[in-house]
C-alpha cells in the first residue's frame, strides 16, 4: 500500500493562479528555508540561487512561480498569506534586492543572479527546482531539489512528501481501516462492508482527525469555493497579463439575476448558472485570489460549479450534501493521484480539467442518490470523455483556455452523472482502465502540449 492520502491533500485552500506552479513551489521554497533553519544554517546564508527547470521555467513567469517561490523563502504560506498582500510584499523584495529568510535573516537579492529559469528539466518529474544556499565566500552551504508534482503536492529529491503545514513533513497514519488504491478496491471495501464511498472516507478521515474536525474543515473548504464564486461575481475588470483578457462574471452575474416580466422560463438557465459558478472561480484563481485546489488551481472551478448547482437547484441540499459530495469527489481524486496524475506538465490538461470532472461526475452522482458503481461508472465517463486533451494555456496564463474549459468541465460533469444514474452502475470501461489510458496517452503527449506553452492554442494566437 502506498502512503495514505487525505481528502485535505487534495482539497488545499491556497492561492491562484497555479496548483502546480504557484503552490508547490511556495510551499518547497518555505521548505528548503525551514531546513536550512533546522540545521542551524540559516545565519550563515549570505545568498540564496532559485533554478526552476522545465515547465516551471516554461511558464513559471505567466503562473507566478518566481513570486511564490520569493514569498515562500519568506516564511508565507499558500493558505494563510492574504492575497491582497502579495503584490506588496514581491514588490518590497523586488525594490529593496533584499529577501527575509522566513521572515527573520536578511540576504541579497538580485533577480537576474539569484532567480534563474533553465529550459531543460530535471530528471523525475517536468516541474523541478534546485536551491542553492551561498555562504558570504559565494560558496554552497546547502542545496536540494524539490518537484512539485500536481494538485500542489510537493516531494523532495528521495520522493518524500512535503507537507504544507509545517514546512517539514508530517508523519501519515500507519494505516487506514479502509485502504484503496483503485476504483476496484473502492468498490470491493464498500461492498465488503455495506458501507457508501463517502462513509467509507470519513472513517479513513478520522485517523488523521476527529470526525467532527473532518466535517469542519469541509465545510471550510466550501464556504472558500462559495467565497470564490462571491468574489469573482462582484469584480469587473481586466485580468492580469498582457492579454487583458475582460472578467465575465460579473456581467453573466448580472444577466442571470434579471428576470424579465412575462418572459419565459429559460430551460438551460440552470446551465448558465454552472457555467458562472466555474468562470468565478477560475477569474479569481487567475487573479491570484482564494481559491481550493480541486485538485488543482486551473481546474479548481469544476468541483464548486457542480456543488453549487446541487445546492441552488436541488431543494433540502445543505451540510450533509456538501460533506457526502467533497468526500466522494476526494476518493475519486485519491485514486487518480496513486494512480494516475494531477499534474499538465506530465499528462496535458487530462490531468487537471480531466480529472476534476471525473471527480465532480462521481460526486454528484453520490448525491442525487447513486449506488457506489454508478459513482464509479460516473467518474470513469467523466475521464473517458477528457482524454487526449492537451495543456496550451495561452502566454503561459491559466486563463485561456483555462476558465472557459472549467465550465465545460462542470457541464460535462453533470452529464456524466445523469448517464450513469440511468444504469445500474455495470458499464464496458472501468475507472482503472481510463485511468491507465489517461496516463499512456499522456506519455505518448509531446511536450509542447504539456504545459510549456510551446504548442496548441499558445502558438496559434496572436497577441497584440
Ligand atoms: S490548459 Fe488545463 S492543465 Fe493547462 S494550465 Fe489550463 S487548466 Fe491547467
Amino acid at each position: 500500500m502506498s502512503t495514505p492520502v487525505s481528502a485535505f491533500d487534495l482539497f488545499k485552500i491556497g492561492i491562484g493562479p497555479s496548483s502546480s506552479h504557484t503552490v508547490g513551489p511556495m510551499i518547497a521554497a518555505r521548505q528548503f528555508a525551514c531546513l536550512l533553519q533546522s540545521q542551524g544554517l540559516l545565519p550563515k546564508v549570505t545568498a540564496l540561487v532559485t533554478q526552476l527547470y522545465g515547465s516551471l521555467s516554461a511558464t513559471g513567469r505567466g503562473h507566478g512561480t518566481d513570486r511564490a517561490v520569493l514569498l515562500g523563502l519568506e516564511g508565507h504560506r499558500p493558505d494563510l498569506i492574504d492575497p491582497d498582500a502579495i503584490e506588496p510584499a514581491v514588490a518590497a523584495i523586488r525594490q529593496e534586492r533584499r529577501l527575509r529568510l522566513l521572515g527573520v535573516h536578511a540576504v541579497a537579492f538580485d533577480e537576474k543572479e539569484h532567480l534563474l529559469f533553465m529550459r531543460k528539466s530535471l530528471p523525475y518529474h517536468p516541474n523541478g527546482m534546485r536551491f542553492i544556499a551561498l555562504d558570504a565566500q559565494g560558496l554552497p552551504l546547502a542545496e536540494a531539489d524539490y518537484f512539485s508534482v500536481g494538485g500542489g503536492f510537493v516531494v523532495d529529491a528521495e520522493g518524500a512528501g512535503v507537507r504544507n503545514e509545517e514546512g517539514v513533513q508530517r508523519p501519515p497514519p500507519a494505516a487506514l481501516p479502509f485502504a484503496f488504491e483503485t476504483g476496484a478496491d473502492l468498490l470491493a471495501q464498500c461492498k465488503g462492508h455495506g458501507k457508501s464511498i463517502a462513509a467509507l472516507m470519513m472513517d479513513n478521515e478520522t485517523q488523521w482527525r476527529p470526525q467532527p474536525e473532518v466535517r469542519a474543515q469541509l465545510l471550510r473548504v466550501w464556504e472558500t469555493m462559495a467565497g470564490a464564486v462571491r468574489r469573482g461575481c462582484a469584480s469587473t475588470g481586466t485580468l492580469p497579463g498582457r492579454m487583458q483578457v475582460r472578467r465575465r462574471a460579473a456581467d453573466l452575474f448580472r444577466q442571470l439575476q434579471g428576470n424579465t416580466p412575462g418572459a419565459a422560463p429559460d430551460p438551460l438557465a440552470a446551465m448558465d448558472w454552472v457555467n458562472l459558478y466555474a468562470i468565478a472561480v477560475n477569474e479569481e484563481n487567475a487573479v491570484g485570489g482564494r481559491v481550493v485546489t480541486a485538485p488543482t488551481n486551473g481546474a479548481a472551478g469544476v468541483i464548486p460549479a457542480v456543488l453549487h448547482y446541487h445546492q441552488r437547484f436541488f431543494p433540502g441540499a445543505g451540510d450533509d450534501a456538501v460533506v457526502e459530495f467533497l468526500l466522494t469527489a476526494a476518493a475519486i481524486g485519491i485514486i487518480y493521484k496513486k494512480n494516475g496524475s494531477l499534474s499538465g506538465a506530465e499528462v496535458g490538461c487530462q490531468g487537471e480539467v480531466g480529472v476534476a470532472c471525473s471527480m465532480a461526475a462521481g460526486a454528484f452522482a453520490a448525491v442525487m442518490g447513486g449506488t457506489p458503481g454508478q459513482i464509479e461508472n460516473a467518474a470513469e465517463i467523466g475521464m473517458e470523455h477528457n482524454l487526449g486533451m492537451t495543456c496550451d494555456p495561452i502566454s503561459g496564463l491559466v486563463q485561456i483556455p483555462c476558465i472557459e474549459r472549467n465550465a465545460m468541465g462542470a457541464v460535462k460533469a453533470i452529464n456524466a452523472a445523469r448517464m450513469a444514474l440511468r444504469g445500474d452502475g455495470s458499464h464496458f470501461v472501468s475507472l482503472d482502465k481510463v485511468i491507465r489510458t489517461m496516463m499512456q496517452t499522456g506519455a505518448d503527449m509531446k511536450t509542447k502540449y504539456k504545459e510549456t506553452s510551446r504548442g496548441g492554442l499558445a502558438v496559434n494566437i496572436v497577441e497584440c
